[in-house]
């Protein structure tokens, strides 16, 4: 039996999907912080997903939730980067402390693989471009990255001190159906509240990778099946970028709105800790034999038609 947690959020419930499309039966752990009951609701009559309404914090309840259990995929964690510059032990907590009792859990219950959802922030301003897995030294500049980068090194930890084996998912920005965060949700819900305007944070050249939750879900898969060392490190993205004004574009072309005025508040970045450009490179994800389905632009656009139609833009 494979566990879930995060399984009620936007990447964990399209994952679940995959794996019961898959035949697996699954546990999903969340305590519904961002996540929805909603998004697993078509799995309601399925016997073969048990849902567990518990919060990562409480070891007792993950060791609990543990029992019976093969491979953890580990996708929880808090989900809104901005957050850190006024809360400033979110991150740690929900991030590196979260990860670090999944761990434990694993290991008194003797569970042998993780496959760990951490991101492309973990490389703060990186100097190579597209940077690759072995880029360093890592220098996060956010409270998010460098919370994935400390459950990053706790995991490597797990494998080297009680031989587990463990994937690293270093996700570029995921975006799709069920969404509920990032910049194109932002978007839909500022033109739902004044149709006439749009404020884009910072100068609009912020420029980064946006791949489908449904090739994240499918590469991470891929992944899982393709590669066998104890601890696999891959970034997944769509090897392109996609600027923030191209997407208040696409969203306002989506929108059907015909008067939008677009403006921008300024300055390089959206808030403190955000990273301008990121780009992924994903050569060792293509070796591997997967190829997304999207590039950022095509995954942008399909998103922002998705996400008005859910948010009732109309
Ligand atoms: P999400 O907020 O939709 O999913 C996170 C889920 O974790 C939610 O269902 C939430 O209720 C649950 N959760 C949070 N804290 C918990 C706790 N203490 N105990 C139990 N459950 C808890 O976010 P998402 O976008 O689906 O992100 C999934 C994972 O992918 C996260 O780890 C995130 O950091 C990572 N990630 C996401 C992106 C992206 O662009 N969406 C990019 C890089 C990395």
């Amino acid at each position: 039996m494979d566990l879930v947690t995060g399984g009620a959020g936007f990447i964990g419930s399209h994952l679940v999907d995959a794996l019961v499309n898959e035949g697996k039966k699954v546990k999903v752990l969340d305590n519904f912080s961002s996540g929805r009951m909603e998004f697993l609701s078509h799995h309601d009559t399925n016997d073969n997903v048990e849902i567990i309404n518990a919060d990562l914090l409480d070891l007792v309840s993950v060791i609990d939730a543990m029992k019976g259990v093969e491979f953890v995929h580990h996708l929880a964690a808090n989900p809104d980067i901005r957050l850190g510059t006024q809360v400033t032990d979110t991150d740690l907590k929900q991030g590196t402390l979260a990860t670090y009792n999944v761990l434990e859990a694993m290991r008194i219950n003797e569970v042998g693989t993780i496959s760990f959802a951490s991101s492309s922030a973990i490389y703060g301003e990186a100097q190579q471009m597209p940077t690759s897995e072995d880029y360093g030294p890592i220098v996060p500049i956010s409270l998010y990255g460098a919370s994935k980068l400390g459950s990053e090194a706790l995991i490597s930890a797990w494998v080297g001190t009680f031989g587990i084996r463990a994937y690293i998912h270093r996700f570029a920005n995921i975006v799709g159906p069920r969404g509920t965060h990032g910049v194109i949700f932002d978007f839909i819900h500022k033109l739902k509240k004044d149709p006439t305007r749009l404020e884009v944070l910072g100068d609009g050249m912020q420029e980064k990778s946006y791949m489908s939750a449904e090739d994240c879900v499918q590469s991470m898969l891929h992944i899982l099946k393709n590669t066998s060392d104890s601890i696999s490190i891959f970034n997944l993205g769509t090897g392109d970028t996609c600027s923030v004004s191209r997407i208040s574009e696409i969203v306002v072309e989506e929108s059907k709105l015909s008067e939008v005025s677009i403006e921008y508040s300024g300055g390089k970045r959206g808030w403190a800790g955000d990273v301008p450009k990121t780009y992924l490179n994903v050569d060792k994800l293509l070796a591997t034999g997967f190829l997304p389905t999207s590039n950022s632009e095509e995954a942008v656009r399909n998103t922002a038609s998705s996400l008005i139609k859910e948010i009732g833009l109309f």
